[in-house]
């Protein structure tokens, strides 16, 4: 379906709508590849035009710290990218402002600016320091996914063996530091034991900012149906992810069984492009394209986002379900591969005879709700 095959209702929809993106790793390409987002780039899936194009009212940068990144160097990364980020708010002042609360993201768009909210992805980034977690709250930041696919000291990863059985009680000093902060408890990455222990202590509610639906795509980064509906009755939301390998189990399976020649690709982008993740991810993209084309990996298709939206909403209802991309980050479907694509959610959604009201919950309406309960918390 090209671009403007999109209905005038679906465009109409979307375009009055406030539309959040709660997951976006663009801060590598920052910091990496001193990109400047204000120009349509040929690479990556970010940037000043491609937003606007697909009418993105507020998007969250990741400060994603890779896990053997550890001690003070995990929270030096972090700022890092946090600088970058900070650098093109700068640089492009008439495009974009930094947003701290769910009011802040109103103004932006009233000013017809998009609104840049800041996530830490990874807890290590703290260094086991709550002083740590308070300056990157002064700094701006309204989330922290608590792990990524590692263990912390203080909380069980998705991706990895149980270390502490969930959380362990300074992670929950954690979870009620960031309550108090009015920072977003992120439980994408983190094990069902972690996302059990958050429930039971945050009150707050909490978000999923990039996961998907286990009962579609049965890989351990998804959320059970017993999980999403354990996170809905706590008032939180699921923001569905667009990684293939999330959004299609079929892929996920085939993607595994190539593990002994990615981990061969994986080699040889580390030594080609040592530290760079922005280039290592282009990388892994061109090659994830190229073995679709070898017929090595199925084909994934933009409709498997409304699948997996589709299901959450029948199990939870529309109050509880927002959409986190994952671009600069992960691999892309197929109509979705960049932040222009995006009404294309608004058109598969009606498509589906979503209501208007519901629409602009999934887009971005709840991502605000919670935003402005976590601030009430805080009492911002
Ligand atoms: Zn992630």
């Amino acid at each position: 379906m090209p671009a403007d095959a999109i209905s005038l209702r679906a465009r109409q929809i979307h375009f009055s709508n406030i539309v959040i993106d709660t997951h976006a790793d663009t801060p590598q390409r920052f910091l990496f590849d001193q990109f400047d987002m204000g120009h349509l780039d040929s690479e990556g899936c970010v940037d000043i035009p491609r937003l606007r194009a697909g009418g993105v009212t507020a998007i969250a940068f990741a400060l994603w710290v890779p896990v053997d990144i550890t001690g003070a160097a995990a929270t030096a990364r972090a700022f890092g990218l946090l600088n970058g980020v900070e650098e093109q708010i700068r640089r492009h002042p008439d495009d974009v402002i930094l947003a701290r609360t769910a009011q802040q993201v109103r103004e932006a768009l009233d000013q017809d600016k998009i609104a840049i909210l800041l996530g830490v992805e990874g807890g290590h980034a703290i260094h086991n320091d709550l002083q740590v977690l308070r300056e990157f709250a002064a700094r701006g930041v309204r989330y922290m996914t608590l792990t990524h696919n590692a263990a912390t000291d203080w909380a069980d990863s998705s991706n990895a063996g149980a270390r502490h059985n969930g959380l362990t009680g300074f992670g929950r000093e954690v979870v009620l530091e960031m309550n108090r902060l009015g920072m977003i408890v992120d439980i994408s990455h983190v094990s069902d034991q972690t996302f059990r222990d958050v429930l039971e202590t945050s009150s707050a509610p909490v978000i999923a900012s990039h996961s998907c639906c286990r009962a579609i795509c049965n890989v351990p980064r998804n959320l059970s149906d017993e999980l999403i509906r354990a996170l809905a009755a706590r008032g939180g939301v699921l923001h569905i992810t667009f990684h293939a390998a999330f959004l299609s189990q079929e892929y996920a399976v085939a993607y595994k069984a190539l593990s002994a020649e990615n981990t061969l690709r994986e080699q040889a982008a580390n030594d080609k492009f040592g530290l760079n993740e922005a280039q290592k991810l282009i990388e892994g993209q061109r090659m994830s394209d190229e073995w679709i084309r070898a017929g090595k990996l199925p084909r994934v298709g933009w409709e498997k986002i409304i699948e997996h939206i589709d299901h959450a909403v029948r199990l939870v209802g529309a109050d509880h379900v927002g959409l986190g991309s994952d671009f600069d980050g992960a691999f892309m479907p197929e109509g979705l591969e960049d932040a222009a694509q995006f009404p294309r959610i608004t058109d598969g959604l009606l498509g589906l005879g979503y209501a208007e009201t519901d629409i602009a919950k999934i887009l971005g309406g709840n991502t605000l709700r919670v935003m402005s309960e976590s601030e009430k918390v805080r009492g911002f």
